[in-house]
């Protein structure tokens, strides 16, 4: 069982599905401007926990939202003289393009914030109606004083945050740490409708609606960057507590990414693309080199570190080829188990340790080619085909066999049994089967081989 690091408590917790799916919520993109590699590193997290929980036979229900107007969107509308839905629709597309290209998994839903105002705007109508919230000149605030555990994902009490908060000049906020719910159009912004006059949802209020309305209350995690925990997601748990509804039960943060030492931000001027990442690198050295970190620690992005992540993933892929050519030397008989799945297991069941489980993985490909370079062909395909499946199971899966899945495999195998017994019948009954799968079937000395 998956244990993750709980933010709100700082303790181990296990990542069990109550009844149904596993119910994950992902912080997703502003989409203001173009993916770059910190955008890459938490999505490549989840989407690792997202499929090492699959590949362990659990359902996951994944949503992540797109923030489609925003400030910053707004800005940058502004300063390209162009509307505003232009900007947010063109840089969702180049995300959805960079995720294809990184191999991270879309998730089941994407809801968009301007798709759920009118919920937001009954939201905050209800927080002002229970008196927690109140209408401002500018727009409408929650007052966190009246929040009981308000600072338990910062890890800070109400006063130190209170102390440490900017205190704005404008003076329409009764508390520097009160956070906007509404923002009131100025003139020329995207407005919608509300009793409080046109404007739009803060950012806040949009996860806040959109995770409750998509998975339902106690929903079983909630993730997102390191960056977010304060306030972001203070600021969404406490209008969830402050409306007695029950939230996220868990909460994952990430660490961020460095790039030659200084934190990975838009506003530092240290941007990589990501799209330009995976013009340079084969994407999977990306997603290696987040495995090869821990996924709350900052992680640092160095060409060198790419083009290492790039070579180990070179010997990944040629141990793939090998197994692949020697699944179709004969037949398999029983061959000896391999201990790697159970230790990978231990590793990342413990806070997903990937550092440690990559580590596993690479020494079992050490041992599998040294078996196959010295004769001993079933210590190496058991050896061999756990590391696989390890690496299939965190998005690695080497690019030589990702033409032919594993049931493929086991089925031409199969065949060449059925062939060496003269089980002609069976041999092309199987063929049938292959087929049917969209492969193209050949016979070769070796064995039957498959195309795509
Ligand atoms: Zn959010």
């Amino acid at each position: 069982m998956l244990r993750l690091h709980d933010t709100a408590t700082g303790s181990l917790a296990e990542m069990s599905a109550k009844n149904g799916p596993f119910r994950l919520y992902v912080c997703g993109p502003t989409v203001y401007g173009p993916p770059h590699i910190g955008h890459g590193r938490f999505t490549l997290v989840y989407d690792v926990i997202r499929r090492y929980l699959e590949s362990g036979g659990t359902t996951v229900r994944h949503v992540s939202n797109v923030t489609d107007i925003d400030d910053k969107i707004i800005e940058r509308a502004n300063s390209e003289r162009r509307p505003w839905k232009e900007v947010a629709e063109e840089n969702e597309a180049l995300w959805w393009s960079a995720m294809d290209r990184m191999g991270v998994a879309k998730p089941h839903v994407v809801p968009h914030a301007t798709d759920y105002v009118e919920e937001m705007v009954a939201l905050v109508s209800e927080l002002v109606a229970r008196g927690i919230a109140y209408d401002s000149e500018d727009g409408v605030y929650l007052s966190v004083a009246h929040v009981p555990g308000y600072g338990l994902l910062a890890q800070q009490s109400l006063e130190s945050l209170r102390a440490g908060a900017r205190v704005e000049p404008t003076g329409v906020k009764r508390s520097p740490v009160d956070f906007a719910l509404w923002k009131k159009a100025k003139p020329g912004e995207p407005s919608w409708p509300s009793p409080y006059g046109p404007g739009r949802p803060g950012w806040h209020t949009e996860c806040v609606v959109m995770s409750l309305a998509l998975l339902g209350e106690g929903f079983e995690l909630h993730g997102g960057g390191a960056d977010l925990k304060f306030p972001h997601h203070e600021n969404e748990r406490a209008q969830a507590v402050a409306l007695g509804r029950r939230f996220a039960d868990h909460w994952a943060h990430n660490g961020l990414v460095e790039v030659g030492g200084a934190k990975m931000a838009r506003s530092v001027g240290n941007v990589t693309s990501l799209e330009g990442l995976a013009e340079a690198h084969d994407p999977r050295a990306y997603r290696l080199l987040v495995l090869q970190a821990h996924y709350r620690a900052p992680m640092e992005v160095r060409e060198a570190h790419l083009e290492a992540a790039s070579q180990a993933l070179e010997r990944l892929d040629s141990l793939a080829r090998r197994i692949e050519e020697s699944s179709g030397d004969g037949p398999q008989g029983t061959l000896p188990a391999s201990r790697l799945p159970e230790r990978f297991k231990e590793r990342m069941d413990d806070d997903l340790d990937t550092p440690r489980a990559m580590a596993l993985v690479f020494e079992a490909i050490r041992s599998a080619n040294a078996s196959l370079a010295s004769g001993d062909r079933p210590a190496g395909l058991s050896e061999g085909r756990a590391a696989l499946s390890c690496a299939a199971a965190v998005g690695l899966l080497p690019t030589a066999v990702s033409v032919v899945a594993k049931e493929a495999l086991h089925l031409a195998e199969k065949r060449d049994q059925a062939r060496s017994a003269r089980d002609w019948a069976a041999a092309d009954a199987l063929r049938q089967q292959l087929v049917q799968l969209g492969y193209r079937v050949e016979d070769t000395p070796a064995g039957t081989r498959l195309y795509r």
